[in-house]
């Protein structure tokens, strides 16, 4: 048991178990929330240091890189040394951060360097919340007068893979007692686990349903997403459709554009005519380059006249901004060099 995994309920639950006052297990939440150390806990004897040590949270900002446009990308270390990455992004409606949700990743997708080493295994809830709570506090925040207001699950991992885990930091990170995020701040991205996409959107939790597609037909798809092997781009729609039916929220498509390969005018007018009649909104990525894979990313003035396409189209559409590419922290440029040496 970590406490890190538990709610404010359950902790002091767990603290009158120990014979120990309630009051303790208040305590003990609102230092993990603000990122301390548990010897950073002046309130705590040293005995009763001694009595959380075995399940208090042991992972710290091993790293910390820093880019000129405010990105700053985090490596946190946890107990048994694995490594993720997080990145703190400032944009003009609050600061932004982008989690991790599984060390390395088995989805194999063609562009992405969370994937190179293959799974190294799930993060728990409480090592999701981890990352913010350190990177919060690194930049002035606290629990109280926390800095971060969005999130994005879209770091190393595949979310869905991740699911049960997932599902309870999403509760935990929005409860009020807790960190009060709002659950229309967070985004899930997924590469389109049709399955879990539906037992997702039966949770109604509200949070913002992102799709990595990337392509317009499933023969294009497979070519550069193995998961499209499994499941078919009209079957990822349907559950894109029934998660709008259960939770009344448009969802978001990601759709990286690569240089000859799905940013043609074919390709617009086929994206157009798969999301007609939808409530989703799409964002265009520029690749960001992986240096062990061979794709280019599309010029900016094509990928302008691809959105302006789908605009015209009738379909909503922007070129998401890219920040922190010189750090390594853009998206797909993720990496867990450090367990992989
Ligand atoms: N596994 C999840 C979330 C992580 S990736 C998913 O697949 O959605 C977040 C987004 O970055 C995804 O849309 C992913 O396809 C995209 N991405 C991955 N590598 C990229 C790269 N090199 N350049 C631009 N976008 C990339």
């Amino acid at each position: 048991m970590n406490f890190a995994d538990l709610s404010q309920k359950e902790l002091c639950e767990q603290v009158e178990a120990m014979l120990l006052p309630k009051f303790r297990g208040k305590q003990l939440f609102d230092a993990i929330l603000n990122g301390q150390e548990l010897d950073e806990i002046s309130v705590f004897s040293q005995k009763l240091k001694q009595i959380f040590e075995k399940n208090y949270p042991k992972y710290k900002i091993f790293k910390k890189f820093e880019a000129k446009d405010g990105t700053k990308k985090y490596l946190i270390q946890f107990e048994d040394g694995a490594v993720v990455e997080c990145v703190f992004m400032k944009y003009k409606y609050g600061n932004t951060i982008c989690l991790s949700t599984q060390v390395g990743c088995r989805m194999g997708c063609k562009f992405c360097a969370s994937t190179l080493q293959g799974l190294k295994r799930n993060l728990s809830a409480g090592e999701i919340l981890g990352q913010l709570y350190l990177v919060n506090r690194d930049n002035g925040g606290s629990k109280k007068a926390r800095v971060v207001t969005n999130i994005v699950l879209m770091g190393s991992g595949e979310p869905l893979d991740n699911f049960d885990n997932v599902c309870k930091f999403i509760e935990l990170v929005s409860a009020q007692e807790g960190m009060n995020i709002s659950r229309r701040n967070i985004s899930l991205s997924t590469c389109g686990l049709v399955d879990k996409m539906k037992q997702f959107a039966e949770k109604q939790f509200d949070v913002s349903l992102t799709i990595s597609l990337h392509a317009t037909t499933d023969e294009e798809r497979k070519k550069l997403m193995p998961i499209a092997n499994k499941w078919s781009i009209a079957e990822i729609l349907e559950a894109c459709d029934f998660y709008f039916q259960k939770t009344g929220r448009r969802f978001y498509i990601e759709y990286t554009l690569v240089k000859g390969v799905n940013d043609g005018e074919e390709d617009a007018l086929r994206l157009i005519k798969l999301l007609k009649g939808r409530t989703c909104h799409v964002n265009l990525i520029m690749l960001n380059p992986v240096k062990e894979r061979n794709l280019k990313s599309t010029e900016r003035q094509d990928a302008e006249k691809f959105c302006k396409m789908l605009s015209d189209g009738g379909i909503s559409a922007t070129i998401r901004r890219s920040l922190g590419q010189e750090i390594g922290g853009a998206c797909g440029q993720l990496r867990n060099k450090f367990v992989s040496g």
